[in-house]
């Protein structure tokens, strides 16, 4: 059945469902001896969300080695992620860049957990129930974010350039944008395009880019099947979410030749990279093909 263009979640069912399984992964790579990211906040808000599967996922029980779930190696893989964007982020402050937004922001806490230069502004993006649960549950934790942060609790496929410059955004300054773990089939193909327009028109001269793309189920005619065999693996787990609702089936927007053709200087990353960068073993031969490999990474700078 197709997505509507208006749906809603919290963090315990559709889209939203999936930045819990992401925050897990964190956790239990924060609980690793030689950890290659600390992320403390993630198995907090896990544990408040309380979906069963997670929690066995954040407390390292269960490091969803199940490869029809689709991720090989899920704490690795989602650890190499993450570190990836925390490396990012040391770049962007070396550049001198203050002005931070973080799209479909989820369960990330590095506006909580990073050490930001004085003076800079993170704005994270994301559906109104995600953003005030996560901001509550910290709160409650006694958690305070580390520096000027703005949330703006709103659908991505709605005018969100209006609410972020309502919340401060100023379009002059060179921005940072993330957009981690969305452009991966949650958004349809135009939504992809839109989103990525509305970046590239907030975008002073000095802005710059890191975001995934792909889709964990590929393009293929037999990419439903992919997401049966997603939803199948969770099930069998004790998590019922329909996998194939979720994402949208077909193409997806490549992110780097989309800000390319823009002007955009662009580097291209695979999945592999991220695992040697973060000095995490290799893939697998088996997994090399897989279906997570149909996903790319990409950092760009406007010049
Ligand atoms: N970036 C976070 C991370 O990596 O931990 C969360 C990634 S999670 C896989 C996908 C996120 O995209 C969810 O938090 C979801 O709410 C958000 N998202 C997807 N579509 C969205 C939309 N149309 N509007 C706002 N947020 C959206």
């Amino acid at each position: 059945m197709a997505r509507p263009d208006d749906d809603t979640w919290d963090l315990a069912n559709s889209v939203g469902a999936t930045a819990t399984l992401v925050a897990a992964a964190r956790a239990a790579a924060t609980r690793r001896p030689q950890a290659v990211i600390s992320d403390p906040f993630a198995e907090p808000l896990v544990r408040a969300v309380g979906i069963d599967l997670f929690n066995r996922v954040a407390s390292g029980e269960f490091d969803g080695d199940d490869s029809a779930l689709g991720i090989p190696r899920m704490t690795d893989t989602f650890a190499a992620w993450a570190r990836f964007y925390d490396e990012y982020f040391v770049q962007v402050a070396d550049a001198g860049i203050r002005q931070v937004v973080i799209v479909a922001a989820g369960l990330d806490s590095r506006s909580y957990r990073l050490s930001w230069p004085a003076g800079t502004t993170v704005y994270e993006i994301d559906q109104t129930k995600v953003i005030e649960f996560k901001t509550t549950t910290l709160s409650k934790i006694g958690a305070k974010p580390t520096t000027e942060y703005r949330s703006v609790g709103i659908d991505l496929r709605e005018d969100w350039p209006g609410a972020l410059r309502a919340a401060g955004f100023d379009d002059a300054q060179p921005t940072a944008w993330l957009a981690e773990g969305v452009l991966i089939g949650f958004l349809s193909p135009q939504a992809e395009v839109q989103l990525l327009d509305d970046v590239i028109a907030l975008s002073a001269r000095g802005s710059r880019l890191a975001a995934d793309h792909g889709s964990v189920i590929g393009s293929a005619a037999d990419s439903q099947e992919r997401a049966q065999k997603i939803t199948d693996a969770l099930a069998r787990h004790g998590f019922d979410l329909d996998y194939g609702e979720l994402i949208y089936p077909g193409e997806h927007t490549d992110v780097a030749a989309h800000l390319r053709d823009r002007g955009w200087r662009v580097i291209r990353y695979r999945l592999h990279d991220l695992l040697t960068a973060a000095g995490l073993p290799e893939l697998e031969s088996a997994d090399r093909e897989g279906p997570a490999t149909n996903i790319g990474f990409v950092t760009a700078i406007l010049k």
